[in-house]
């Protein structure tokens, strides 16, 4: 990735429709786009812990090329969430037919719409908000109508995870959980934003009319959509703080190397005092950082759905079934029986609870405010140290400075998460 970042940040600056195919493909190859997809199934098998390696790895460089490597395992996750046997291995089967196949398989997760942000996440907001999406019933599935706008990959995705109310009235108790194939009659794609940073994602309006979905693609019936998205931010929230310590350490690194060779009367910039505090800082605010994201990682591996990997009945499938039947028609088509999704929902829901939704939903948000706070700190802290050349696209720091504000803006606001951590860790205690 470091020799083209900068390249490819420019060439999306031109054309925000640009995606680097080349980099994709190569990351496909080893497979980091099904990183989290059992081995014997065709994954690597990685845990959350590997993935918030890979992540952290990957944002140092660029966040915006690490967010369109690892935004793949998207559907995997939404499907876990659900975890209806039959969902889950239609995912799998995509994509590891698709990867095996060299051709991407994008998922998007719909939830902002022009009239609403911050609303679509939360409980109390929701209840009074004016969605432009509206969901219907009609004979054999579900017409849907509407606009989200600032969908990551809304212009790439194969499929769209998106929350539609029934009734617009009561969007709160209405709201449900669908997966919408973009190649449905009625799927566009508007505008692709031109953004200050993470250029090389894409960011989208999709809009849809009289799009019709067959009923095995309701996800969550009315009611469940705001629990789907809390349980989503449940995990993503850290993940985001992951790329945000990913970032910050890139930041550092790019000023440590500039401050080494940069010359000042008759010494390294480095040499410096004011400079060394300033890595000092950073350092610490890093190593406490990364250990607060890799604790997460490590508690989503034991309490939240990756656990399930490692749950009795799918760990000895995976242990005694051979890979073609796995992956075959006919498991699939058994896990589609309603007896064994039943069963699969009830043993998910046993594992992962609303409650520890909501514990992971706080210290997810904490983490996510702290890592991605640092990316802000770091690049502004990088840019102080280079000075004036920090500022040309040469040098890289101000593509990171570019990239750091919008962490801070998605998956929730700051301000939105600081309010999650609020009502979770201390409103109880005082109400
Ligand atoms: C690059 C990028 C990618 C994105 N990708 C996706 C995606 O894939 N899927 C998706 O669904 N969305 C996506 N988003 C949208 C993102 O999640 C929203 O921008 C975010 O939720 C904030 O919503 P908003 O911008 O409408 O701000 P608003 O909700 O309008 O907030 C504006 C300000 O008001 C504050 N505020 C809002 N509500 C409250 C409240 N109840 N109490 C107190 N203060 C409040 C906020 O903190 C903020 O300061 C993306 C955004 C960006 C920039």
């Amino acid at each position: 990735m470091l020799p083209k970042v900068l390249e490819i940040d420019a060439k999306c600056a031109k054309d925000p429709r640009y995606f680097d195919w080349e980099l994709w493909k190569k990351a496909n190859d080893i497979k980091l786009t099904i990183s989290p997809i059992p081995e014997k199934m065709g994954g690597l098998g990685w845990s959350a812990l590997a993935n918030a390696v890979l992540v952290e790895e990957l944002a140092s460089v660029c966040l915006a090329t690490a967010s369109n490597i690892t935004f793949n395992t998207f559907g995997l996750l939404g499907a876990m969430v659900e975890c209806r046997p039959g969902i889950v291995l239609k995912v799998i089967r995509e994509m590891v037919d698709a990867q095996k196949k060299g051709k991407p398989l994008f998922w998007s997760w719909a939830i902002t719409e022009p009239s609403a942000g911050t609303d679509m996440e939360e409980g109390r907001a929701m209840a009074t908000m004016h969605p432009s999406t509206h969901a219907e019933k009609v004979p054999g599935g579900f017409k849907i109508n509407g606009t989200k706008c600032f969908i990551t990959n809304g212009s790439l995705a194969h499929y769209v995870i998106a929350n539609i109310p029934f009734d617009t009235s009561a969007p709160r108790e209405s709201m449900a959980t669908f997966l919408i194939p973009t190649d449905a009659n009625g799927f566009s794609v508007g505008a692709v934003e031109r953004k200050c940073g993470q250029k090389a994602s894409q960011t989208a309006e999709i809009i849809f009319k009289d799009v019709l979905v067959p009923e095995e693609n309701l996800w969550e019936p009315p009611g469940r959509g705001l629990r789907h998205t809390r349980e989503i931010l449940s995990i993503t929230r850290g993940f985001i703080g992951v790329a945000g310590l990913g970032l910050a350490r890139g930041a550092l690194e790019k000023a440590i190397g500039f401050a080494g060779r940069k010359k000042i009367r008759d010494h390294r910039l480095i040499d410096e005092e004011w400079v060394q505090f300033i890595i000092a800082d950073l350092l610490k605010d890093i190593m406490t950082v990364r250990h607060a994201c890799y604790n997460f990682a490590i508690a989503l591996d034991a309490c939240h759905v990756w656990r399930m990997f490692d749950a009795f009945p799918v760990k000895a499938g995976l242990n005694i079934l051979p890979r073609n039947l796995l992956l075959g028609n006919s498991l699939a088509e058994l896990a589609q029986n309603k007896f064994i999704e039943n069963i699969g929902t009830a043993f998910k829901n046993k594992l992962v609870t609303d409650k520890t939704v909501e514990t992971f939903v706080k210290h997810g948000s904490a983490v996510k405010v702290a890592g991605t706070d640092l990316a802000v700190k770091a690049a502004n802290s990088a840019a102080d140290i280079v000075g004036l050349e920090g500022m040309s696209r040469e040098h890289g720091i101000e593509k990171y400075f570019r990239d750091a504000k919008i962490t801070q803006i998605y998956e929730g606001t700051n301000q939105a998460n600081r309010m999650d951590v609020f009502e979770n860790a201390i409103r109880p205690l005082i109400s």
